[in-house]
């Protein structure tokens, strides 16, 4: 079990925060690309969800053609860089490799994507020809992976794409959610520079769109408009204490980290409410910036987390522990939270239900809710003729993406409610599709 102490430097954040998937030299990148069987109908590219030609980049990173492998990547996935380094890939492309199978530690393929995607990136190489720009605009609200996909693939056909981004930076949560220990700021921010000055779309930063006045301008001025705007901030959970000092939610705990580095101090004893995979980077991240003891506390049972079983083993690896079978009644304190009262719970038909005298307190000087995220419905209601289900989700066209009858279109975790990045960026690129398709009949 690795402990951890408060990182008193930016070196010292590093190394606790050290990258699970480094960069491979070329020689470990020949070797291990070797090591594929180029199987036929291969396993791995119906895992991906963007599809990427996984057998053919790797045999030209293995023939020394690495621009060649970094085009077949980016032409199926514009966060190649990306989702090599963030991916779930235990459960995606590599958990399908056939060496799996066989009980044999199957192949790198994240790595090996970083590693063709990193070059072309360090040498800021150009891999696609853009067309002339038509007479068709498309407005995206939101630069994310979902929003910058969409934009590649529009500009790729020549649709003039202008991008509306809230905050100062291009990315979305791969630079305020994902850990910092899958990737760091500046690479993330590397590969989104990149797609900006290679694919010629604009974004104006620091401009959100939450008013009517704005999406009115929006649907005058373009011929079909994205929304890729994600999730909102975290969710209440409607307890007593959750107003207390010292009570955060975890997307903004993580992007208050991953700004500020060695300069946040984490203290003594920290809580986690939650068990999904938010909740397992938000726990790893407290141990690994020093915190005395960290404690996931899940209502339900292990077995129904959401989170990845090695997310919860990455977690354990780094000294968590966890509490199953016990809900959050109140948060203690006066100004700051001091603990936390608990229920027992047992589940009954797939409802949790607190079983009655078994309160007990955890004492703790943070409390970090890893609870789900809310939904934009502000910014949904501007709009006329968005639909979103009972849990606030956008309804579009499965094929399409296109939000019911309106020349709005929509994809990644505004549609989807939360998955991946690889997830996002596909939806992204489907989408323009559905768009280019749209400004055809109009
Ligand atoms: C804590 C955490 C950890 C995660 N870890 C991983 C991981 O390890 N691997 C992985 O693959 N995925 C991970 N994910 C999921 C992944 O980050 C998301 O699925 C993905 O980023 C969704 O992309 P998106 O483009 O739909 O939305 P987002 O990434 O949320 O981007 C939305 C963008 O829209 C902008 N925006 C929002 N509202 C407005 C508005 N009104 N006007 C203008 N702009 C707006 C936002 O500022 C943001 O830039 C994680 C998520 C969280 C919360
Ligand atoms: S994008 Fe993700 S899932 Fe697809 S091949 Fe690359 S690492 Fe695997």
């Amino acid at each position: 079990m690795a402990e951890f102490n408060a990182p008193a430097n930016e070196a010292e954040f590093d190394k606790n925060f050290a990258q699970l998937k480094p960069h491979m030299t070329k020689t470990q990148a020949y070797l291990e690309s070797s090591r594929c069987l180029f199987c036929y109908d291969a396993p791995c590219i119906k895992a991906c969800p963007t599809a990427i030609d996984i057998p053919l980049f790797i045999r030209q990173i293995h023939s020394g053609n690495v621009n060649g492998a970094a085009k077949t990547i980016y032409e199926s996935n514009y966060l190649g860089n990306t989702c090599g380094k963030v991916c779930p890939t235990e459960v995606l492309c590599e958990g399908a490799c056939v060496f799996v199978e066989a009980n044999e530690k199957p192949l790198e393929i994240g790595r090996l994507q970083t590693y063709a995607t990193q070059q072309v990136l360090a040498n800021d190489k150009d891999l696609f020809t853009l067309p002339e720009t038509g007479k068709n605009k498309v407005a995206i609200i939101g630069a994310g992976p979902a929003g910058l996909a969409c934009a590649c693939e529009l500009r790729l056909h020549g649709v003039a794409v202008d991008i509306y981004e809230a905050k100062t930076k291009a990315s979305g949560l791969i630079s305020h959610g994902v850990a910092p220990y899958k990737i760091q700021n500046e690479e993330a921010w590397g590969e989104t520079d990149y797609l900006e000055r290679k694919f010629g779309f604009r974004i104006f930063y620091g401009h959100p769109v939450t008013e009517v006045t704005q999406t009115k301008y929006l649907e005058d001025n373009y011929d079909a408009v994205f929304i890729g705007t994600g999730l909102g901030k975290t969710s209440q959970m409607g307890i007593p204490g959750e107003h207390l000092q010292n009570v955060f939610g975890a997307v903004e705990l993580i992007e208050k980290l991953r700004d500020q580095k060695n300069k946040l101090h984490f203290p003594g004893n920290v809580i986690v409410l939650g068990g999904g995979n938010t909740a397992m980077d938000a726990a790893s991240e407290a141990a690994r910036m020093g915190a005395k003891e960290v404690t996931l506390v899940y209502r339900r049972s292990k077995n129904e987390m959401g989170a990845y079983e090695f997310e919860y083993d990455l977690a354990k690896s780094v000294g968590v522990k966890a509490i199953f079978n016990a809900a959050p009644v109140e948060i203690l304190g006066d100004e700051k939270a001091k603990g936390i009262k608990f229920i027992r719970t047992k589940e009954v038909q797939g409802k949790v239900e607190p079983i009655a005298g078994t309160e007990f307190v955890l004492d703790c000087d943070w409390v970090v809710k890893a609870t789900g995220q809310e939904k934009h419905r502000n910014l949904f209601s501007l709009i006329q003729g968005l639909h979103t289900d009972a849990a606030g989700k956008l309804l579009v066209d499965a094929a399409s993406y296109r939000c019911m009858a309106t020349k709005y279109f929509a994809g990644g975790d505004a549609v989807s409610g939360g998955q991946e990045v690889v997830n996002a960026a596909a939806e992204g690129k489907q989408a323009a599709f559905g768009i280019l398709t749209f400004l055809n009949k109009e």
